[in-house]
């Protein structure tokens, strides 16, 4: 049993997909949304959060420097060093990275468009883990 928290973050950026069959081979850019989920299994007990798995702007306060530096405005090719960005391989990559700045992650979402995105799960964490 554990709560999730989502937080939405938008960015614009250009990339192209080497590999691809069609038109994104060609340097094209989309308005990315991204979700990131934050998952807890108790809530903070006490002092201003209480009752909170985490305080939304402090999910913000981690993600927003990260978007800023890796993704908004970026090609994301050369920023993230992914050689065929997909929105697949980008919620990964966004998720590993999050991660190991120590959100709590459930997992991430990326949408290249409205109709179309693709959600990264990392393994579930055990309830021995200490980490
Ligand atoms: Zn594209």
């Amino acid at each position: 049993m554990a709560w999730i928290l989502e937080k939405e973050f938008t960015f614009e950026a250009a990339h192209k997909l080497p590999f691809h069959d069609g038109k994104c081979t060609r340097l094209h850019g989309h308005s990315y949304r991204m979700t990131v989920y934050v998952e807890s299994d108790r809530l903070i007990e006490s002092g201003p959060k209480q009752g909170m798995v985490m305080d939304y702007g402090d999910i913000s306060a981690m993600v927003k420097p990260f978007v800023d530096e890796y993704l908004d405005h970026w090609y994301l090719n050369d920023s993230t060093g992914l050689e065929n960005p997909t929105s697949e391989e980008l919620a990964r990559w966004i998720f590993e990275r999050l991660r190991s700045l120590g959100l709590p992650l459930h997992s991430v979402k990326v949408c290249e468009t409205c109709t179309s995105s693709a959600v990264f799960c990392g393994e579930p964490k055990k309830k021995d883990d200490k980490h």
